[in-house]
């Protein structure tokens, strides 16, 4: 019997085998109840890294760990094949980005095969094949229908490099492309938008969500909510139509303060305000400011720019005169791009009072303050000074003073801005989804028919970039008849952001088959919203941002019935590998088919699970997974090899129960909470004392058996080849992947138990029923977590934690 472990025998065996057997084909059985495990499908830009299989291989060790717990299971894996990613990749290998794309994909599924996970590949789905984008142009028209799809001209980020147009989302840090880190210009299209601001305030809301805090929180940012007054500032000026200029602040209470007034410079107003004696200054440094990037403009502390109109407004609360300067501070794209300045209590609006030598006025005073000159911005709450009848009140009465006021004189009104912004959707690039529209020069813009949908994608289309669409200079592409008036027209040559793509795959993976919709009403039913998300945190904005919009109007146009795509979400953190992340330029990519070939798929997911906390990541390190796959080795012999009963000790018995039980809770608790790496723990401890309950023989055959049997169904989710060859050479029926999880006995799970006490400065503060196995860490983490601990320490310098095992934790912190 004893025979080596050969990982890439057994392995190529069972995935011959399970792939015959169909045993991960998913079915939709209403009776059953489902559970939908779904993790972010690669780009197609290349070969899957180790940081794929970080994302993949324990999801796929949490939806076989579901699926034994009898869920119906829909772990499906697809791929998102249009893009940049793959048209740039194209295009430095000199190849049509479609073959690209398509032979990416088999390396990809081969790659992902060999991970042995219980993908459904019936279920496959691929962006950008005209099967999928059909529906993506067929959302696109029923967003158009909504009225939530328009065309208008705005000032777009444009990369001047990968020649196209980026989303707010795609330009980082000081204004540089994501892709390509060349800074980030302006240009004026006309281009598709989508209206997501419309459903600004619901996106606010993540409270029915199991998501990180962190990726809330930006989404929160993103969505930018701010309250306050609009206010209408008389223009003085008799000649222009408009009679006034509305700004936005949140701090009406320091409207005494306002000493000038600013303007973008893109304002529609500047023109009109701009005096003749001022106009060649206002000329130079509107040219001027179009060739800064957002970031320069709003970057804080650089020296302000600005120039005086040789116009004024009206401050409506005090009568006052206030000069009209333009700045490129303030942006077109927030507020009304119109700011009250009040140097005295703005950072940005002090800094430019002071380069302009422009009047500043306290009218919130600081607590104590005795009415010298401040040296420094005030931005806090106060009292109000130097304000008419409302000095004396607090910021708070005064704001809601100043806004009744201005609401009953109608000077203004209180309002709420956002700084979210439409979703820009036109690319003019090539490998995309065309957007389905015509224009006729009679009809004007006409949408494209249903029933003619899918708008094909030319595949003989020139796809290099030139900084306009491609397609326009594909003839065939471009000349139509108007679906309405028969007579000559042009399509659309703009292509969809991909981020369209994404947002709705994962309701195709319910009914990829499905030729008439987009998807099965019935099978999305069942199956939808999905229960666990995985996938990396860098999707907080844009992916997880667009998807549930996208969702909500579904939702709205009465396509689905849940407001909501994916109930939780679980972000893994990141392989780094020799200090660094793992990067093709700094050659330090971890190939994982090398690892595969030589030590065996079980050995690399089981190493990834046990490189650290999922999320939180941990460094690649060759030595461990060799670490692993020699207890994988130890594995295969403590199984494979006879078991020899001596005597049936009965204290042995009770041991052995315990320990055997103890091991299903640990797994089974440290599977719920993603916590991969001590459930490896576990296991390990498990085996090794297994090893040495071989050497004693004390407990008797059946029992035996019956412990290696529930730890090889523990494995199964982890080393899912070497646990069914184990358990068939066992002579379990095949195959363990359909065998349910096991109860643990919480009797003979149970703990010994002790009291820890908790002290604070060495005072009694707290006690606690702890299990006799914790650890220190988990001693110290508990006791800091406690609430009548928390109230003597919060807000105080910790200093050290100091631990007593099985008895006392004392938190000193500086008082
Ligand atoms: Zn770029
Ligand atoms: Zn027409």
């Amino acid at each position: 019997m004893a025979q080596k472990y050969n990982p890439s025998e057994i392995e190529r065996k069972w995935q011959q085998r399970w792939a015959a057997d169909h045993i991960y084909e998913v079915k939709d059985d209403s009776k059953r109840t489902k559970f939908y495990a779904l993790t972010m499908f690669p780009y197609t830009s290349g070969d899957l890294h180790i940081g794929h299989w970080y994302a993949m291989a324990p999801s796929d060790v949490y939806a076989r760990f579901k699926r034994m717990q009898g869920y119906n299971v829909l772990h499906p894996m697809g791929f998102d094949a249009f893009g940049l990613p793959a048209e740039n990749a194209a295009i430095n290998h000199g190849i049509h980005p479609y073959d690209w794309t398509m032979k990416n994909i088999e390396n990809m599924g081969r790659q992902l095969r060999s991970m042995g996970a219980i993908y459904d590949w019936n279920r496959e789905v691929v962006t950008c094949l005209p099967d999928y984008y059909k529906w993506t142009q067929w959302f696109f028209l029923k967003f158009y229908h909504a009225g939530l799809a328009y065309r208008a001209e705005a000032p777009v980020n444009w990369c001047p490099r990968c020649q196209t147009v980026l989303a707010n989302e795609q330009v980082i840090g000081e204004g540089i492309c994501e892709r390509c880190s060349t800074t980030v210009t302006k240009r004026e299209l006309e281009q598709w938008f989508f209206r997501i601001t419309k459903y600004a305030e619901e996106l606010l809301d993540h409270s029915r969500l199991d998501w990180p805090e962190r990726i809330k929180i930006m989404q929160r940012n993103w969505v930018g909510k701010s309250e306050g007054a609009e206010i209408y500032f008389r223009l003085e000026h008799e000649s222009i139509e408009q009679r006034e200029i509305k700004v936005f602040t949140t701090r009406p209470d320091t409207i005494f303060g306002v000493t000038f007034f600013l303007l973008a410079p893109e304002h529609p107003l500047v023109t009109q305000l701009t005096t003749p004696e001022c106009k060649n200054e206002v000329d130079k440094y509107i040219a001027w400011c179009r060739r800064q990037t957002e970031y320069e403009r709003i970057a804080l502390g650089k020296e302000k720019t600005g120039v005086f109109l040789g116009n004024y407004v009206i401050n409506p609360l005090n009568g006052e005169r206030v000069p009209i300067w333009i700045t490129d501070y303030v942006l077109p794209t927030y507020g009304t791009g119109a700011v009250m300045a009040v140097p005295a209590h703005d950072e940005r609006d002090l800094e430019f009072a002071r380069r302009f030598n422009l009047p500043v006025r306290t009218v919130i005073a600081p607590p104590g303050w005795t009415g010298e000159q401040l040296t420094e911005v005030y931005t806090g709450s106060g009292t109000m000074v130097n304000s008419g009848e409302f000095s004396g009140l607090t910021s708070e009465q005064g704001y809601a003073a100043i806004c009744d006021l201005l609401e009953e004189k109608r000077w203004g009104k209180r309002t709420v801005i956002y700084r979210l912004r439409d979703w820009l959707i036109s690319r003019q690039r090539y490998w995309g989804a065309p957007i389905p529209i015509i224009y006729c020069d009679k009809c004007g813009i006409v949408p494209v028919p249903e029933e003619d949908l899918p708008v094909l994608l030319p595949l003989d289309a020139e796809f290099k970039p030139t900084g306009e669409s491609p397609l326009k200079y594909c003839q065939s592409f471009v000349n139509t008849t108007c679906p309405k008036c028969s007579g000559i027209a042009r399509r659309e040559t703009d292509t969809m952001d991909t981020f369209m793509c994404s947002s709705w795959y994962f309701l195709r993976y319910t009914s990829p088959e499905i030729m008439d919709a987009p998807f099965d009403d019935t099978k999305v039913k069942y199956w939808l919203p999905v229960d666990l998300y995985t996938g990396g945190a860098e999707h907080a904005v844009m992916h997880l941002f667009y998807a549930r919009f996208f969702i909500k109007t579904l939702r709205d146009i009465g396509l689905v019935n849940f407001g909501e795509p994916f109930t939780r979400l679980f972000n893994q953190g990141t392989i780094i590998y020799r200090g660094d992340k793992m990067s093709k330029s700094r050659g330090n990519v971890i190939a994982p088919d090398e690892y595969v070939a030589e030590l065996g798929t079980d050995a690399v997911r089981g190493y990834l699970m046990f490189i650290g906390p999922w999320d939180l990541g941990g460094e690649w390190n060759d030595r461990g997974i060799v670490g692993i796959s020699r207890w994988l080795n130890r594995v295969w012999s403590l199984v494979t090899t006879d078991y020899y009963s001596s005597v049936a000790d009965l204290e042995a018995k009770k041991e052995f129960l315990h320990l055997t039980h103890k091991t299903i809770k640990e797994v089974t608790v440290d599977l719920e909470r993603f916590r991969f790496n001590t459930m490896l723990s576990s296991l390990m401890e498990f085996s090794n004392y297994l090893s040495k309950i071989k050497e004693s023989g004390l407990v008797s055959d059946s029992l035996w058996w019956e412990a290696i049997r529930y730890f090889l169904i523990l494995l199964a989710p982890t080393a899912p080849h070497l646990a069914e060859e184990l358990w068939t050479r066992t002579r379990h029926p095949y195959s363990i992947h359909n065998q349910p999880w096991p109860e643990y006995d919480k009797e003979l799970a149970k703990e010994e138990e002790i009291t820890l006490v908790i002290q604070v400065n060495g005072k009694l503060r707290d006690k606690v029923v702890v299990p006799a196995s914790i650890s220190e860490v988990e001693a110290k983490e508990l006791a800091l977590s406690r609430e009548r601990v928390k109230f003597y320490i919060d807000g105080k310098k910790l200093t050290k934690v100091i631990y007593v095992p099985k008895r006392v934790v004392n938190i000193v912190v500086a008082s």
